[in-house]
């Protein structure tokens, strides 16, 4: 009988999925996927499901969970860091929490971030002025294609904000993940909110401990730590990406719009210019070339007139009360609600500023 899908999922909707399959090694790993993909069955990976969106129907194929753990430390070509080579099914936070009892900096402002560590790469996690690109080496991939186990390297994985080749539709398995990172302590803090807490100016190093501490506080603050007691943590953490828009288009929005410059290499979201737009929805991405800036998603849903806490009437499907950005299962939700609510919130902000925010998690059976 398989388990249904909202128990392996943080946001908590899902219905059971044909077959489900938890591999607990790297060789049972390679064997339950290949005879998957050789069975011609729908397939799809799961590591802590804090990231994915399920069907209330279920999923009509092959669920493989994937449970491997250890890490190793192995050499690096770099010698001022150390290197650790990372099980895809192994928690992320027990990493973090692992590196940082090393002394290891690089990943701790990514502490409390819930999930697998081979699910990581997949939108190139990101928090509190880290993300997962900066530390990533390469990771060992078993390819759709072929079938074979290559490595791949960060560049391979074309890394950007949260986003990555896998994102993109590069099929396979994430086995592996290694990464370089710096023993000796402290780094320089890069995220306004989190110097504020340390009590600290901005680029001030600081030890990973601390900074480990900190961001974990912040968090659950927010209601983005996990806690089964508390349904504004039943999530799939933010639910829409920040936009990428052009710097012209950004200069249109009202004054107090949070902008944050990006590199050229950002994908940039879809708009409608607010003026001249001619009453028609022309939505085409602006040119990659042009300057582009990075607005906050969780301004343009409290500015569209969304509040914290809000739901649509008898859905219980809600607006976190404590963080605008995160869409939540109250208990009983639907994954069908979720959706209503997360078009709602699409619809507000796009008759508001023009912007069309793309949702964050990888949604199975479900469309917006
Ligand atoms: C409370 C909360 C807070 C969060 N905060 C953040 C945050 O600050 N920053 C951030 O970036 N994200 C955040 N997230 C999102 C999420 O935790 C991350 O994206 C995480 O990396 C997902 O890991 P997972 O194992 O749960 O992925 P899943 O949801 O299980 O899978 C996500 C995707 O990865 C694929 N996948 C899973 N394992 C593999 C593998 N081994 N190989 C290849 N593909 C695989 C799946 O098929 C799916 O497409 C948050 C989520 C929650 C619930």
């Amino acid at each position: 009988m398989a388990r249904s899908l909202s128990g392996l999922t943080t946001l908590r909707v899902g219905g059971e999925p044909r077959l489900l399959l938890e591999p607990a090694t790297r060789d049972e790993i390679v064997d339950a996927a290949l005879e998957t993909w050789a069975s011609g069955e729908e397939w799809l990976l799961l590591g802590g499901g804090s990231n994915t969106v399920m069907a209330d129907e279920g999923f009509d194929g092959t669920v493989i969970r994937i449970r491997s753990s250890g890490i190793a430390e192995i050499p690096s070509d770099r010698a001022d860091r150390l290197r650790l080579r990372v099980e895809a099914g192994h928690d992320w936070d027990a990493l973090v929490a692992y590196s940082v009892s090393l002394g290891l900096s690089g990943i701790e402002a990514l502490s409390g971030i819930p999930g697998s560590v081979g699910a990581a790469p997949v939108q190139n996690i990101g928090a509190y002025g880290q993300e997962m690109a900066e530390t990533l080496v390469a990771v060992d991939f078993l390819d759709y294609l072929d079938g074979e186990v290559v490595r791949l390297s960060a560049d391979e994985l074309e890394l950007g904000y949260r986003w990555s080749a896998l994102k993109g539709g590069r099929q396979g398995v994430v086995l592996a993940v290694e990464f370089d990172l710096t023993p000796g302590g402290a780094a320089p803090v890069r995220y306004a909110q989190l110097a504020n807490a340390l009590g600290v100016e901005l680029g001030t190093a600081v030890d990973p401990a601390a900074t480990r501490e900190a961001v974990l506080g912040l968090r659950a603050s927010k209601g983005m730590v996990l806690d089964a007691a508390d349904p504004d943590t039943a999530s799939a953490g933010s639910f829409f990406t920040n936009p990428i828009v052009s710097a012209a288009f950004a200069a249109d929005l009202p004054e107090g719009a949070p902008r944050f410059p990006v590199s050229a290499s950002a994908l940039p979201d879809r708009v409608v210019p607010l003026d001249g737009s001619g009453g028609s929805l022309q939505v085409d991405p602006v040119p990659r070339e042009a300057p582009q800036v990075k607005l906050s998603a969780a301004w343009l849903i409290e500015h569209a007139g969304i509040s914290r806490g809000f739901r649509l009437p008898g859905s219980s499907a809600a607006i976190s009360s404590k963080h605008t950005l995160a869409l939540t299962n109250q208990g009983g939700a639907t994954a069908d609600q979720i959706a209503e609510l997360a078009r709602y919130v699409q619809t507000r902000v796009l008759a508001e500023f023009g912007v069309f925010l793309h949702p964050e998690p990888v949604l199975v059976g479900v469309s917006l």
